[in-house]
């Protein structure tokens, strides 16, 4: 599997010491809050979200008659909610507080999913909440770009994302990555079982924050 040139490019712009542990996170669910704020934005638009499942697409439902909008209105209101919400969903609690603790030890860098040219609003979304480090657009699935990113490492490496293709990639091409499972909405989270690919499902951040910090201890760096 190739990665993607732009974010090739991104990649080779963000300096990463070999011999220091590294954390790539998801920033969606596991950062901020999306799908809370998916919700608040659709129901200003007239929808709602009843998760019945792990999608967005069939998902979405006019609050006049409760049905679901078709999949090119779901798409219109995503990219939409994109572009005016990005740069303000809630926190993750603890989220900042955790990295801010680990990145005393670990280098840091966000591997978001986040179009491109959303990517100001993404890292001026993160600032707002407390969460100041490197990110990183990805494009389709994300174990390539960890494969190219942590290629030359000799630490740990951790991986934090909340859907399942994500840890099973980065369990298919960075076997090398330590792959924790995080769902942070509660309504996700419980349509959803561990990746077959993670090490372990923790779901919030209190937990992953001392969870990383064993294994670094374990690993003697
Ligand atoms: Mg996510």
């Amino acid at each position: 599997m190739k990665t993607h040139p732009d974010v090739t490019e991104q990649i080779d712009a963000v300096p990463i010491d070999g011999s220091k542990p590294l954390i790539i996170t998801d920033a969606d669910e596991v950062l901020v809050q999306f799908i809370t704020g998916l919700d608040s934005y659709l129901q200003e638009q007239g929808l709602y979200l009843d998760l019945q499942s792990f999608a967005i697409t069939g998902n979405v439902k006019r609050q006049s008659d409760h049905v679901a909008v078709d999949a090119d209105v779901v798409q219109e209101n995503l990219q939409a909610f994109f572009e005016h919400r990005t740069a303000h969903l809630p926190a993750v609690p603890g989220a900042a507080e955790a990295l801010q603790s680990l990145s005393e030890r670990a280098q840091i860098i966000v591997l978001s999913n986040v179009p491109l040219d959303q990517k100001d609003a993404r890292i001026e979304g993160l600032q707002r909440i407390g969460v100041d480090y490197p990110v990183i657009a990805n494009i389709g699935l994300k174990g390539a770009a960890i494969r190219d990113m942590t290629a030359h490492m000799d630490a740990p490496i951790f991986f934090l994302d909340d859907i399942p293709h994500n840890i099973d990639s980065a369990a298919e091409h960075a076997d090398h990555v330590h792959r924790i499972h995080f769902v942070a909405d509660p309504r996700l989270a419980r349509l959803i079982d561990q990746a077959d690919g993670a090490h372990t499902r923790i779901d919030d951040w209190p937990a992953v924050h001392d969870y990383i910090h064993q294994k670094i201890d374990e690993s003697g760096h």
